[in-house]
């Protein structure tokens, strides 16, 4: 398996609940290696940018007003397999649904405040990666 990138987000109800050291730890307890990390005030329209797949979703305007509500981690992260790898570390989106271990599971508020992002394919990575970051922010 390659080692790849992937984009993540630790959200709002973490950061306001001091879990940044807590959500890193259970990334790099599953392998994952941070390359970059940013903490930063999302404006609306970086959060409306970001999130644009989901803006015919009812909840669109409720995702964009959490996201910009308190400053965010956004990190890249590097390792074996990276966006899976990552996507299983973070759980089912609703933390009701997430395997036991899981930061969702373990640290999740709700399905709305569900304190991480991840990539959902190497391809998305790409180019969330380039939303929040210069190829000389990123030190693997
Ligand atoms: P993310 O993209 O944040 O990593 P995800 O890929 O697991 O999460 P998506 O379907 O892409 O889930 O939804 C994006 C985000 O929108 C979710 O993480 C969640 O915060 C929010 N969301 C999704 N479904 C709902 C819902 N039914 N009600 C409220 N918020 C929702
Ligand atoms: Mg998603």
């Amino acid at each position: 398996m390659a080692v790849t990138r992937t984009f993540s987000i630790i959200k709002p109800d973490a950061t306001r609940r001091n879990l940044t050291g807590a959500v890193t730890k259970m990334l790099e307890d599953a392998g994952l290696r941070v390359v970059a990390s940013k903490r930063i005030h999302m404006t609306r329209e970086q959060a409306e940018g970001f999130y644009g797949v989901h803006r015919e979703r009812p909840f669109f305007g409720e995702l964009v007003d959490f996201m910009m509500s308190e400053p965010v981690v956004v990190q890249v992260l590097e390792g074996e397999d990276a966006v899976t790898r990552n996507r299983d570390i973070m759980g089912a989106t609703n933390p009701e649904n997430a395997e036991p271990g899981t930061i969702r599971k373990e640290l999740a508020l709700s399905i709305g405040e569900n304190t991480v992002h991840g990539s959902d394919s190497e391809e998305n990575a790409a180019i969330e990666i380039a939303f929040f970051f210069n190829d000389d922010e990123i030190v693997g």
